[in-house]
């Protein structure tokens, strides 16, 4: 896919993204009471986008966190282009997504080693996933981008070498590591995986202000487009097609 094509795409499907605040949604209620075991701030903590971009309880679309939430799912949909829907979907609910097949269990009242599958189940389990931790690190590497601009202001850190903002970029690693990665709010999805997790979030993030590989990437058009801009305005913004049409125009 061209990189042109691909910004449509992500103008069509992240652009048109509503925001709802979790308060103001029976969706997001049911779901905190069922990741309530291993997560109790749902409401209050966390963004959630499914769909639509939901914001935690307090905070409102002209918190700076907003922005960096939508360059987060930025990149999880660029993944997705690249990778296909199909292969971006079973990667992020590896392996967990395996234990489903023990639904086969059922058939065994026709055939009885069908029964066996039953023991499928214990995939279900929080056993952590290289795949997905691959992906989520992909877009942590924005949320530690977001720290070490909400320090030194974007303009700065756009113009920093290689050299000077790899330890700055390591030391957020290194927490986002701790707090999200190894959590148990995300399923300990990336237990014993912390060089790895690291290094990606690393990359990535180098890579997303142009350093390194993957300068063909649209958010860095996005960050780039954005240093000169009034912040506050562009939360206000509508939609973040705004945002994306604007990258897509520079
Ligand atoms: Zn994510």
């Amino acid at each position: 896919m061209e990189l042109k094509e691909a910004i449509a795409v992500l103008e069509n499907d992240v652009g048109q993204l509503k925001f709802v605040s979790k308060k103001d949604s029976a969706f997001m209620k049911v779901i905190a009471v069922i990741v309530w075991v291993f997560n109790r701030n749902f409401m209050t903590r966390y963004f959630t986008v499914i769909g639509t971009l939901y914001p935690p309880v307090g905070y409102d679309r002209t918190d700076d966190r907003v922005l960096w939430t939508l360059l987060h799912e930025v990149t999880h949909k660029w993944d997705e282009i690249k990778m296909g829907k199909l292969k971006y979907n079973i990667s992020y609910l590896f392996p967990q997504i395996m234990g489903l097949s023990f639904l086969l269990c059922f058939l065994g009242f026709l055939w009885w080693p069908l029964f066996f599958f039953a023991v499928l189940v214990l995939l279900v389990a929080p056993i952590p996933s290289k795949p997905r931790s691959t992906i989520e690190a992909r877009g942590y590497a924005m949320n530690i981008l977001n720290e070490a601009v909400a320090i030194h202001g974007l303009d700065t850190v756009l113009m920093m070498t290689e050299e000077s903002l790899t330890p700055l970029l390591l030391h957020y690693a290194d927490k986002y590591y701790t707090s999200i990665f190894a959590a148990k709010e995300y399923y300990f999805m990336g237990v014993g995986m912390k060089n790895h997790v690291t290094r990606v979030m690393l990359e990535h993030a180098l890579g997303i202000l142009g350093i390194g590989p993957g300068a063909d990437y649209p958010a860095m058009k996005l960050l780039r487009s954005m240093s000169s801009e009034d912040w506050e305005g562009l939360c206000k913004a509508k939609t973040f097609g705004t945002l994306v049409r604007k990258s897509s125009s520079s």
